[in-house]
């Protein structure tokens, strides 16, 4: 006889205090942090701690300059700007990541364009990638998804044969590596983000990395409000050259950032060892599909994705069902579970209706009037939607938590998988798997 599941009142295997925090914050970042205190240096375009990190993560990444900004969504807007796209461009990205890597064109008044993901990486499918490709085609945003690389070489090639800006979206995949290379040292430009939940946290921020030293100047204009500054004194002349932002850091989070940047690969190494186990025995229960990452690649989970295939763990349940009742008994079981997306990106209203600036709808509106349509039809992308169908994120794989936490999660799982039928007659419970701490119930 089957243990009983918590969903019928049996006892959850992991408890809340099971789990440990994200980010660890150490005696690095109170040395740093308080560094900015007793110097009284709070920010600053040239201050010290953004030159440093500048430098640091330029060296980091393996490419020749880096730019702090307030938000990875920034470092793509800023990259969009410095590539010269401009009104009624279009900018490929893929159908599957988060709002920002599509959103950014719209903040240049361009048009997003969307293509399908590679179902086993779950980045952009760059056989797909000509297909999209028009005249008004400008540039090309790969996204590193949830820490595995994206096909760059597949990117690069359809980039170059046509003449494209290439923005690598690293916002969720510090230090992951593609055949020997970091991600973001690729493209013509890299952007991380430094938000609270990226595996390189500054609080909130963004980095912009490029090779090319005209792009560097250009995003640095864009990154203060386009105001020239005078060669000699170095000094702003309070004269905008062209349209630009508020994206500037400040000392606070750059000081956090290089604190944490000191532990980024022991964190990273964390993740990976902790998913590698994960992968090697989810994969073992039959209906379970574990991320993948191509072997000359290293992925560095800032998110653990499972999917799940209802035929063969031997039942028959529709698969969103499926998920549904085996994400609500596992959130029982005390396990953090529950979707990220929840749908292909063109799917979001925003892409639906156009309704960008007010009801001008612009810039869609740029070349509609010219008999040119957009058409954000979900069903153009099959393997995104399956993919937001029938996977679950487990959170808590990163550091401190380690091989006895994952032990817990797999039992778990093997808990549910040896009671799929009790579970999905559970899949309507009211019971709200997600993010959300205070929703996770097992006392
Ligand atoms: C987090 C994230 C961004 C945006 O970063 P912010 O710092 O939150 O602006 C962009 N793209 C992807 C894929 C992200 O995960």
């Amino acid at each position: 006889m089957a243990e009983k599941l918590a969903i019928e009142g049996g006892t959850p295997v992991l408890k809340r205090s099971d789990f440990g925090n994200w980010p660890i914050i150490t005696a690095d970042d109170r040395r740093l942090v308080n560094d900015v205190l007793d110097s009284g240096i709070v920010a600053g375009g040239t201050a010290p701690q953004v030159t440093a990190l500048e430098k640091e993560w330029a060296e980091y990444v393996g490419s020749k300059y880096c730019l702090t900004t307030v938000s990875g969504t920034s470092a793509l807007h800023m990259s969009l700007a410095a590539g010269g796209i401009g009104p009624g461009d279009e900018v490929i990205t893929s159908a599957f990541t988060f709002l920002a890597s599509a959103s950014c064109a719209i903040h240049q008044n361009a048009i997003p364009v969307f293509v399908d993901i590679d179902p086993r990486t779950y980045c952009m499918d760059a056989s797909k990638l000509e297909a999209a490709i028009n005249e008004r085609t400008k540039a090309i945003i790969p996204v590193h998804i949830q820490g595995c690389p994206a096909d760059m070489d597949a990117v690069m090639a359809v980039a170059k044969k046509y003449n494209l800006f290439v923005i690598e979206d690293a916002c969720q995949a510090h230090g992951a590596m593609y055949k020997g290379k970091k991600v973001g040292s690729m493209g013509n430009t890299g952007c991380f983000s430094l938000n609270n939940f990226k595996n390189l946290c500054g609080g909130e921020g963004g980095l912009f990395n490029t090779e090319d030293e005209s792009l560097l100047n250009k995003a640095a204009l864009v990154r203060c409000f386009g105001d020239e500054v005078d060669e000699v004194s170095r000094r702003r002349v309070y004269n905008a050259s062209i349209l630009g932002y508020m994206y500037r850091n400040q000392e606070l989070p750059a000081a956090l950032t290089r604190a944490q940047l000191m532990h980024l690969d022991e964190h990273n190494a964390v993740r990976i060892a902790n998913c590698n186990y994960l992968t090697q025995e989810l994969g073992k229960i039959d209906g379970i599909i574990p991320p993948y990452c191509p072997s000359d690649c290293t992925h560095v989970y800032f998110m653990y994705n499972v999917r799940f295939a209802p035929k063969f763990a031997g039942v028959d349940c529709e698969p969103r069902k499926f998920r549904v009742a085996v994400e609500k008994a596992l959130y029982k079981e005390g396990m953090l579970v529950g979707q990220w997306q929840t749908m292909p990106v063109p799917a979001q209203d925003l892409f639906q209706s156009k309704l960008g600036y007010g009801s001008s709808g612009y810039p869609w509106s740029i070349n509609e009037a010219k008999g040119i349509k957009y058409d954000y039809n979900v069903d153009q992308f099959p393997v995104s939607q399956e993919l937001c169908d029938t996977y679950t994120v487990v959170h808590g794989i990163h550091p401190p938590n380690g091989k006895e936490l994952m032990d817990k999660f797999i039992a778990a799982f093997h808990k549910v998988f040896a009671n799929l039928d009790v579970a999905i007659a559970h899949a309507d419970d009211e019971i709200y798997p997600g993010a959300d701490g205070k929703l996770y119930g097992a006392a």
